[in-house]
């Protein structure tokens, strides 16, 4: 179980499986509330609802971030190529991909570096 568990783990956190993954469309948004960032994965294949007036796809996000615990809403438009060209939020704002690691990465470089 608890090979499991790191294994789950490892696929979440690696930003190398991010990169070779061709399915995933990853959202990074933040809390308005409180202002956690948080990343999630929407899967091409199985999150997309064709919209066959207008060719495009629409996603549909939910998501909770750890701290407050707030719902946020994500609606996103994506045309026939999988560009998104349309999105909405509700309980956050988007962030791009640098500003969630920005905001991830300062507080681990501190902990690790606090003097004893
Ligand atoms: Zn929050």
């Amino acid at each position: 179980m608890s090979f499991f568990k790191k294994l789950v783990k490892s696929v979440r956190g690696s930003a190398e499986k991010v990169a070779r993954d061709p399915h995933g469309i990853y959202l990074h948004v933040r809390c308005t509330r409180c202002g956690a960032p948080l990343r999630v994965r929407a899967d091409r294949r199985h999150d997309l609802q064709r919209d066959y007036d207008t060719g495009t796809y629409i996603l549909h996000k939910e998501m909770m971030d750890g701290v407050c615990f707030s719902l946020i809403h994500a609606t996103l438009r994506l045309d026939a190529r999988h560009h998104i060209v349309d999105r909405e939020i509700t309980g956050g704002e988007f962030i791009t991909a640098d500003v969630y690691q920005a905001l991830i990465a300062p507080a681990e470089i501190n902990e690790a570096k606090v003097p004893e």
